[in-house]
């Protein structure tokens, strides 16, 4: 697809068009290694293409679809009540991308607790969002669990046969539960319930002391992204996620 430069840019979150097309009038964009200083430069635009504005490297990509290492102590909102927001963590074209349908700048998939840490994924693609919101969408997530007490076999089985939280008489239950080590076991789940992985151990008599997710659906959280870094998601790893 051919694009303006200055339009591009707007599409991926750097401001207003006139914000733009003042970028790069003022020779702050390069496109293949070269400033470009005609806003109506005409752009053939693809996934992955590279530019450089005001000497950040940036890459088009519509829709933006990210991963992030949420660190402990973040809340997964855009109003955070006490602690600071995840969206901080984002350069600003990603908050910043235009509103497309509800969506305005990327958003997560998905709450983690903000004492939670691992894999978050966001995007300005609102259908993915729906869709993996969705009650009917049972996409595995894997969670590292350190809790307060022992664990021991019962509470396993207890947690593979299934509890009853207290806001749904039906009861929930891990796809996979292994314990790891006296007070540590790996927890699959399929649905997003509040707080679902506290409750249900807290149903079996433990209590959850430490929380991380390390994967969601076949994507896990890569042993290189630390702890308040994100990383563009690749097509596979898009397709890994569904
Ligand atoms: N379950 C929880 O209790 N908290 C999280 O952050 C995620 C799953």
């Amino acid at each position: 697809m051919m694009q303006s430069l200055s339009d591009m840019l707007f599409t991926q979150g750097f401001g207003t068009r006139r914000v733009c097309a003042g970028l790069v009038q003022q020779g702050l964009v390069q496109l293949d290694g070269n400033t470009v200083t005609d806003a109506l430069h005409e752009v053939e635009v693809r996934e992955g293409l590279p530019f450089t504005v005001q000497g950040q490297a940036w890459e088009y990509h519509a829709p933006a679809y990210v991963m992030l290492h949420k660190p402990a102590g973040t809340e997964c909102s855009q109003k955070p009540s006490a602690w600071p927001s995840i969206y901080t963590l984002l350069p600003a074209p990603l908050r910043q991308r235009p509103q497309k349908g509800a969506v305005q700048g990327v958003q997560a998939i998905g709450r983690l607790d903000q004492d939670t840490t691992g894999l978050l994924i966001l995007t300005d693609d609102g259908k993915l969002i729906h869709r993996m919101a969705s009650p009917r969408h049972h996409v595995p997530k894997v969670y590292q669990v350190r809790c307060k007490h022992p664990v021991d076999a019962k509470q396993v089985q207890r947690l593979l046969d299934g509890v009853v939280l207290d806001d749904d008489p039906k009861s929930v239950k891990a796809a996979a539960c292994v314990q790891t080590g006296e007070h540590t076991l790996d927890l699959t789940l399929t649905e997003g319930k509040y707080h679902q992985v506290k409750r249900m151990l807290a149903a079996v008599g433990n209590r959850v002391e430490g929380l991380h997710r390390s994967r969601i659906g076949a994507l896990e959280l890569p042993a290189d992204l630390a702890a308040g870094q994100w990383r563009w998601l690749s097509e596979a790893q898009l397709v890994a996620l569904t």
